[in-house]
């Protein structure tokens, strides 16, 4: 087991920050991380387990040590003629995964193209994204639990998925290392096409033929125009959850905002676009030293470089406060704090 000392993550998260860890170490298997977990130098330390770093923000260096997920390999569990068993290591890249899916033909998660970050943490917040969500089509997961070591499946129901929500970032926080990921997709695609710009994307690319590539081509033409490429900008896409509030407070918020951008749920209740309410309150754009709001997307902090993650806190919290004051509803963020 190769462990780095006081090695800092600035290549290992999305949003830029150069903070430190004391332990690093990287792992392909459960056998080596079990190995690591039973080391009486790490057994007891703080564990940070990471993919691709794109959903969290370091503001402060972490006393622990962080496992790099490698866990690697795709291959087909089972298939009938509707549908087809697709096991993926957690250290897989999401897009990988959803390419080599858009390649066979096996549809579901066309949607969720160019998601950033590894298959393993895609059940952490039940990735979402073109009205597809990963609860739709996840079938099994397997994790170590770093108590006991010993692996222990975990079927959809068990995930108690929600919206960017699941049992391993609730009851079950910091218990679990996901080791794999078994989706159970389509052979004939149902298209899901109704949501944000894809419609619109399609018609502009000149699609005639409706396919699961074609999908992906629009979403990933999509996303490449709107949100920035943390290659480019430091950033951990949308850091807050859009709000769902009861419909007495949705109808208040309206009347003093006619334009607030609101999706009627099942429940009866309202999900408000939280990009809408910050982008209302002034705040799209706004650039405070090396940091701020994106230009175009009102939800994604950035970090031009440079900037410490206790800065960007800050300014979520100074952003939480103005949207309390103005709608009374208080934003939960999305993006996981370390
Ligand atoms: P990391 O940031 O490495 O980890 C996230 C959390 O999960 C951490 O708490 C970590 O400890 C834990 N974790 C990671 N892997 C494991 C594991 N194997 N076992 C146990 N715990 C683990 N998200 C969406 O849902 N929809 C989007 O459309 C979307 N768009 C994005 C666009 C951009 C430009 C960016 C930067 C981010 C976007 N995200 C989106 C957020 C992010 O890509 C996803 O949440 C992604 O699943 C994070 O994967 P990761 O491997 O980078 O996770
Ligand atoms: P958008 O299409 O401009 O839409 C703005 C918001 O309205 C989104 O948050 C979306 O909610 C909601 N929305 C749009 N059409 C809807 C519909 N038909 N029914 C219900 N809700 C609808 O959003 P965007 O910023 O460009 O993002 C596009 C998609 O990618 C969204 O699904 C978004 O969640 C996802 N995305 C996620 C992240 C992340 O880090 N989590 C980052 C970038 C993009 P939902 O968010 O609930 O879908």
């Amino acid at each position: 087991m190769n462990v780095h000392k006081n090695q800092s993550l600035l290549p290992y998260n999305t949003f830029g920050i150069d903070e430190e860890t004391q332990y690093f170490t990287a792992f392909q298997n459960a056998e080596e991380l079990r190995n690591i977990l039973s080391d009486a130098t790490y057994k007891d330390l703080p564990k940070l387990v990471l993919g691709g770093g794109s959903n969290i923000l370091l503001t402060q260096s972490f006393e622990g040590i962080v496992l790099k997920n490698e866990v690697s390999g795709i291959e087909v569990m089972d298939e009938d003629e509707k549908y087809v068993l697709v096991k993926s290591g957690a250290g897989v890249v999401w897009h990988d995964l959803v390419m080599y899916c858009v390649d066979h033909g096996y549809a579901g998660i066309e949607n969720l193209s160019l998601i950033p970050g590894s298959v393993g943490a895609a059940p952490m917040q039940n990735i979402g994204a073109y009205g597809v969500e990963l609860k739709s089509v996840f079938h099994e997961l397997e994790a170590l639990e770093i108590a006991t070591s010993n692996v222990r499946a975990f079927k959809n129901a068990e995930c108690d998925f929600g919206y960017r929500e699941s049992v391993f970032k609730k009851e079950l926080k910091n218990q679990f290392i996901i080791l794999s990921v078994t989706l159970k997709l389509h052979k004939k695609p149902a298209f899901n096409t109704s949501y944000g710009a894809i419609s619109a994307k399609l018609e502009e690319m000149g699609i005639k033929e409706l396919s699961i590539k074609a999908i992906s081509d629009a979403v990933i033409a999509i996303r490449q125009s709107k949100l920035p490429d943390p290659k480019q900008i430091g950033n951990a896409g949308s850091f807050f959850k859009n709000p769902v509030v009861p419909e007495d407070h949705y109808l208040n918020i309206k009347e003093e905002y006619p334009n607030v951008v609101a999706y009627p749920l099942e429940n009866g209740h309202y999900k408000l676009a939280a990009g809408w309410l910050i982008d209302r309150q002034g705040w799209k754009g706004k650039t405070i030293d090396q940091y701020g709001v994106h230009k175009n997307q009102a939800l994604v902090l950035v970090n031009y470089g440079g900037a410490a993650g206790r800065d960007i806190f800050e300014l979520s919290e100074s952003i939480i406060y103005s949207v309390k004051k103005a709608y009374n509803i208080t934003l939960q963020r999305e993006v996981n704090i370390y």
